[in-house]
Formats: structure tokens, sequence, C-alpha cells
């Protein structure tokens, strides 16, 4: 450990005034000190403008967050309006126009199969419901002694302590290891696990006889499987045959156990249909949603679930009920936006739209799938992925060493190309939002390529590099 050096800034630098006083999310600081923080001044549309004026392309939405641009003109229009009728009430004995409608059209959406939307601000709060709600409704149903989790190899569901219990991926785990309610982690379905003459099928099939032995041994125990479904995208944006969904849907009913559907990342369009579990053709008992649902606006998320669970909890006993909130529970704004969000979904037929950019981006990057550089080239929707193959590389993506060099340089040369790209480990993946157009998918394109040559050159010269 060193002692943080505290340099004297004036007003005008803003990296150097973020490093002295904000302490930048998923980030060592001293790291960060050594690579320039991008200082931003506005957004506009796919674009992120820096104080000096340089763009970068958000090519990652912002951590996953922005489905159509940044300061987007409709769903501006309606924060605007929503700011001079209401901007937060809280939602205990009171509701109002946005929550209720977004709560309806999201409830229409899962053909009604998932009628209940409990509302929370943050991905990791809404995991945390899902979990709560999931052992309480079997302990309120006498069955009390269902309180163990299930969650998928290299999975993630976010960072509190509830939530880090089912995520498993070490780097953001380990050191909280001591803390956590340890829940069992069975075999991913990730189609790059297949063996030779394996298909993505038949690794599905192999994770959910793992999932079934384990229900089996534990039967009675298991509250709940929380699945990530079609992409890991934490894990590197590991993919997998939507026959696992169909798979864990039925061991879930067989067992006695709820299926979680954790839809954060992977719902509002991002793999080809509103919901990633329409693919499979199954509900969940409890749906998570967060990330794109405010169109990458405000904070937002929310837990979507069926009746059998809701009516678990509907009792004239206080402490039968679901007692857990947080302040800003079913923002006005926040709904607002993900109102608006919703209505350029159905205005602007977005999913149809977005299967003809995917053919464009997937063609611009065709390249890959035969790069002996590359391996893995995958896409579902709006992520496309590939590993960069490395020397001695270990497979697994968030280990340092060689892959977080190339994570590092990648992520510099894309930079200096004018695209916000940061693979994870070996990973370059590739979430847009829905707005580019087919110059911009071009260039895109072109760009990730360029920035795939010069790092993989880097590395093969062995040239020193930024660590
Ligand atoms: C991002 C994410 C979360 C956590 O959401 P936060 O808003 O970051 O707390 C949970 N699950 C998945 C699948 C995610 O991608």
């Amino acid at each position: 450990m060193d002692a943080s050096p505290r340099p004297p800034t004036g007003p005008g630098d803003l990296a150097a005034r973020s490093l002295r006083q904000v302490w930048h999310p998923c980030t060592q600081m001293k790291q960060q000190a050594k690579l320039p923080l991008v200082a931003l001044s506005h957004g506009e549309g796919p674009w992120l403008v820096d104080t000096g004026g340089e763009r970068y392309l958000d090519a990652i939405s912002s951590w996953w967050v922005n489905l159509f641009g940044h300061a987007n003109p409709r769903i501006n229009a309606a924060l605007v309006d929503q700011l001079g009728r209401l901007e937060h009430a809280m939602l205990a004995g009171f509701t109002h126009e946005p929550v209720v409608s977004l709560a309806e059209r999201l409830s229409a959406l899962t053909g009604g199969v998932l009628g209940h939307a409990f509302f929370a601000s943050d991905g990791a709060s809404a995991v945390e419901i899902a979990l709560k709600m999931s052992f309480h409704a079997w302990r309120n149903q006498g069955h009390g002694d269902k309180r163990e989790f299930v969650c998928v190899r290299n999975g993630y569901h976010g960072e509190t302590l509830g939530a880090l219990a089912v995520t498993d991926v070490a780097l953001f785990r380990d050191a909280y290891d001591p803390l956590l309610r340890h829940a069992h982690v069975v075999a991913s379905p990730d189609a790059r696990n297949a063996g030779d003459g394996e298909t993505s099928l038949d690794v599905a099939r192999r994770a959910a006889a793992e999932l079934d032995t384990l229900l089996t041994q534990r039967e009675g125990r298991i509250a709940a499987v929380i699945v990530e479904p079609l992409v890991q995208c934490a894990a590197g944006m590991a993919m997998h045959d939507p026959e696992y969904l169909r798979l864990v849907r039925a061991l879930c009913d067989r067992h006695g156990a709820h299926m979680i559907a954790d839809e954060i990342a992977v719902g509002c369009g991002r793999t080809g249909t509103f919901f990633a579990s329409e693919q499979a053709g199954v509900w969940p008992d409890l749906l998570t949603l967060s990330k794109g649902i405010s169109g990458g606006y405000l904070p937002l998320s929310l837990v979507l679930s069926r009746d059998a669970i809701y009516d678990a909890f509907y009792d004239d006993d206080t402490a039968r009920g679901f007692l857990h909130s947080h302040s800003y529970t079913g923002n006005p704004l926040a709904c607002r936006a993900a109102l608006a969000t919703l209505d350029i979904f159905a205005d602007d037929d977005v999913l149809a739209a977005n299967a003809v950019r995917a053919q464009r981006l997937t063609q611009g990057l065709g390249s890959l799938a035969d790069d002996p550089r590359a391996k893995h080239f995958r896409h579902r929707g709006m992520i496309w992925a590939f590993d960069a193959v490395l020397p001695e590389v270990p497979d697994v993506p968030e280990v340092p060493g060689m892959a977080g060099t190339f994570a590092k340089r990648f992520y510099t040369e894309a930079r200096a190309r004018g695209v916000l790209l940061r693979p994870i480990g070996a990973t370059v993946y590739l979430m847009p939002p829905y707005v580019l157009d087919d110059d911009t998918i071009d260039w895109l394109a072109r760009q990730t390529l360029a920035a795939f040559d010069s790092t993989m050159g880097a590395i093969a010269a062995g040239q020193e590099m930024t660590a």
C-alpha cells in the first residue's frame, strides 16, 4: 500500500480533480492515475464528447445501460414534462401514473404471466429483492427450510453482499468471501465449453444434468435457481443454447424451486427479443430488470413476479407482507424515462431495425471468424464477442496477466481510434446502443478490427506494454 499522492490541481483540469476527489468504481485508483481519465463534456446520440472536443463512439452503451443514445430528444422531452409535474414521492400509501403505467406495460410484455412489479433503484437491489421474495414466499407457504440458492459458474448478479453471494466472479468476490452466505455453484452452459464433437445443445444438457443432481441432493432446501438468460455478460459474454433455460424451468418445477431470470443486462431487446427468456419460450417465477429499462438515463430496477409469489404474501398479517423498501422506490422521473424508452421500442419497431443492424455489424466483423488470432467469434442480438488467442493466457478472463495486459492495450488502441471498448480480460465485446446508422456500423467494425490488429501486433512483437 502506498500513500496516495495529492497533486495540486487547478479548476480547469477536470480529470485531475476527479482523480483527487472521486473514488471511481471498479478501479484500482493507483493504476488509474497512470491512465488518463476521459473528462466528458456532453453526449450526442451514440457519441460521448470530451472537454477537448474529442468524440468516442459509446460501443458498450456506457456499461450496457444506454439504448437510444445520449441526450435523446424523446426521452429528454418526457423528462422535462415529468419535471413539471412530480419529481418524486414515496410509494407507500401513494401512487402515480408513471409507476402504474410502467408496471402495466411490462406485465403486458410478459403476456400477463409476470403480473406484479416491485421497484428499486439498481440492479443489485433487484437481485436482493428477488432472493428475499423467493425465500419469504416459501416460508409463508410453510417451506421455511428452502433457504439455499443456486447460481451458475462465472455468473454475475451484482456486488452488494446478497447479490455477491450468488456471483461467481473471483475478482469481485474473493476479498469479501468470508462475509458471504454461500450459494451452490453449478456448471455453466457456456457454449465455449463444448468438447470435441459436442454441440452447444450438448453443453446445455450436460450443465442442466448437473443442476438436476444438485437439486436432487438438496431436495426441499433450495429456494431458487438464478440464471442470466442466453448471455452471461460479465463472465465475458458467455452465450448458451436457449434449451438450457427450458431445462432449468422444468427442473425448478420438478424440484419445487423458483426460477429467477436476471435480465438486468440481457433484457430490453439486447438479445434480439424484448426479454431474453422469450427465446426459450419459458417465463421464470421472478424476473429482474434494470440497466436499459430507463434508456440509460436514471437508476431504476424492478422485479416482476408471478401471481403465485405475490399471493403468498397477501394476508391479514403484516409480517407476512414483503416489508422491503428503498427511498427512491418507483421514482416518477425514472419511470417516465422508462415509459419513453418503451414508446420508442413500439413506435420505431426497434427489434426489427436492430435485426438489420446486427446483420450488418456481424458482416463487418466477419473476418474474425477465421482469424487465427481470435476464437469463439459469437453474436446474439445486439451483443458481439470474441476471445483473443494470447500466449499462455489462462482461460478465465478476469485473471490478470496477459489477458489483463491485452484488455488495457486494446482499450487504449480503441480509444485512440475514437471508440469506447473495454474488453473483459481476453474477451472483446461490442454492445452498442440501438441507434447506429449504416456508416457508423461499418466504421465501428473497421475500428474494432484495426484496434485488434495493432494490439495483437504489439503483443506479438513483445513490445513493452502499458500495464
Ligand atoms: C449489472 C448487473 C447487475 C447489477 O446491477 P447494478 O445496477 O450494477 O447493481 C446484476 N445482474 C446482471 C446480470 C448485471 O449485468
